[in-house]
């Protein structure tokens, strides 16, 4: 069984308000998505690396990341599923019904690799994949479109969706096309496949595999960089 990854990195970064897209930015003096490229092709039983690029991007050739022998550079979509879906149609040439994909966003650059080897070894015969998530910790508010709130929820089993997300290259490919064709947009790998009626494994991580969102994410980043700097 081999194992594939893919990369989103397609976004333009909006809620980021950078004239590059966040994925460019520096972080300890690399881009973010260096860094998010560089765990993911540390890991030794990926296969191939497929990076999802926006049609525009002007600044991944600049940067010589490509150079790595697993990456590949392909074509994004307008939605990050529709990304991921790009990226497993290419894959279709290479993989097999039941190898694992591994989807990892490159707004993430703080994954830890002993939370994706926890991921993997706790997958090992699922037949259908996982996602590391985390708990949520605080008290959870339904409002209404005027911040008033509706309902407090039940933080009870309620978790935070992190990648990676794993799962078997089969079910993801039908899972992604059925959203394709329903014209209704997820957000993860993992809600297509919940709509498929499976049930994913959710893995404790950690929770400093923050995705950088907004402008005050780059110093937590940084802060989350050099403390795990020190821990190796
Ligand atoms: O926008 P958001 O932070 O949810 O994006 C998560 C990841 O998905 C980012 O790495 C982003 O570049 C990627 N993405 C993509 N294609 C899109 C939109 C987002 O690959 N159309």
């Amino acid at each position: 069984m081999t194992t594939w990854a893919i990369l989103p990195a397609a976004g333009i970064g909006r809620r980021m308000r950078a004239k590059i897209p966040k994925q460019y930015l520096n972080v300890n003096g690399r881009p973010i998505i260096a860094t998010s490229l560089a765990r993911i092709g540390a890991l030794s039983y990926v296969e191939k690396l497929v990076v999802m690029l926006n049609p525009d991007d002007k600044v991944w050739p600049t940067l010589g990341l490509d150079a790595h022998p697993k990456v590949e550079c392909r074509e994004g979509g307008e939605n990050r599923y529709q990304s991921v879906l790009n990226g497993l149609h290419y894959l279709a040439d290479f993989a097999q019904q039941d190898d694992w994909i591994l989807v990892h966003d490159a707004a993430r650059p703080c994954v830890r690799l002993s939370d994706i080897d926890k991921l993997f070894r706790c997958l090992r015969d699922h037949p259908i994949g996982g996602l590391l998530g985390v708990p949520v910790d605080n008290t959870l508010k339904l409002t209404d479109q005027d911040s008033n709130v509706i309902k407090t929820i039940d933080r009870i089993n309620v978790w935070s969706a992190l990648t990676p997300q794993v799962f078997r290259f089969g079910i993801l490919l039908e899972a992604l096309e059925a959203v394709d064709k329903s014209q209704k947009t997820v957000t993860d790998e993992a809600t297509a496949v919940e709509n498929l009626g499976y049930q994913p494994q959710m893995i404790h991580g950690n929770r400093d595999n923050i995705k950088i969102t907004q402008p005050q994410d780059l110093s937590l980043a940084e802060q989350i960089l050099s403390s795990q700097a020190l821990e190796e």
